[in-house]
C-alpha cells in the first residue's frame, strides 16, 4: 500500500494538490533497477479525484534479441481517476467485468496509489525490449552474442523483421 491523505482537497471541488513520491515498491512482475520517482497532481472534480501523474524509474529487462539483461529507463505520464467506494460506476464496472478499464476506488479520504503505480509501470514496459537499437542478436548457429563475440559460422541472409520486401502485393 502507498497511501495518501486527500482530506484537504475533498473539502471543495476544484482544489488540487501535488504529491511527490520516491521509493522502491515491490512489484512482482518486474525487477526495478532504480527507485520510482513520481509526481502526482490530484484534483477534486466533484464526484471523483483526477490524478495526472508522471513517473521516472528504470527496470531490468532481458533483450529480445541477444537475451542479455539490461537496464531500461522508463519515463512516462498518465491520467487516472479514483472514485469513492460504492460509486455507481464502480458497481457497474464490477457487474460488467470490465477488466481492461482502469478505475480505482478510495474511502475515508485515503487513496492507495500502489495499484495505480504498478499498473502504469507494467503498461509502460516495451513490447519488444532491446538492449540497444543496433543489437546484433545471437548467432543462429553457435548461439554466441554477436554484440560481444565474432564467430566464424557461415553467415546467412539476415531476416531482420525490420526490413520488409518492398512492392510485395498480397494477392488474396
Ligand atoms: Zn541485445
Ligand atoms: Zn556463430
Amino acid at each position: 500500500m502507498i497511501t495518501l491523505n486527500i482530506h484537504d482537497i475533498r473539502k471543495q471541488p476544484g482544489l488540487s494538490m501535488i504529491w511527490e513520491y520516491e521509493d522502491t515498491p515491490d512489484i512482482a512482475e518486474v525487477e526495478l533497477a532504480d527507485k520510482v520517482s513520481a509526481t502526482l497532481k490530484l484534483t477534486n472534480v466533484s464526484s471523483r479525484i483526477l490524478v495526472e501523474g508522471s513517473i521516472r524509474t528504470a527496470v531490468k529487462l532481458e533483450c529480445a534479441r541477444c537475451l542479455a539483461d539490461y537496464v531500461c529507463p522508463l519515463e512516462f505520464s498518465f491520467v487516472e481517476e479514483f472514485l469513492p467506494e460504492g460509486s455507481p460506476e464502480l458497481v457497474e464496472k464490477e457487474k460488467l467485468d470490465w477488466e481492461d478499464l482502469n478505475l480505482f476506488s478510495f474511502s475515508d479520504d485515503i487513496l492507495d496509489i500502489y495499484e495505480m503505480i504498478r499498473q502504469n509501470i507494467i503498461t509502460a514496459l516495451p513490447v519488444k525490449p532491446l538492449c540497444s537499437e543496433g543489437c546484433k542478436g545471437l548467432c543462429p548457429v553457435c548461439g554466441k552474442s554477436r554484440n560481444t563475440e565474432t564467430c566464424s559460422c557461415p553467415v546467412e541472409e539476415d531476416e531482420d523483421e525490420g526490413f520488409s520486401t518492398p512492392g510485395f502485393i498480397n494477392s488474396n
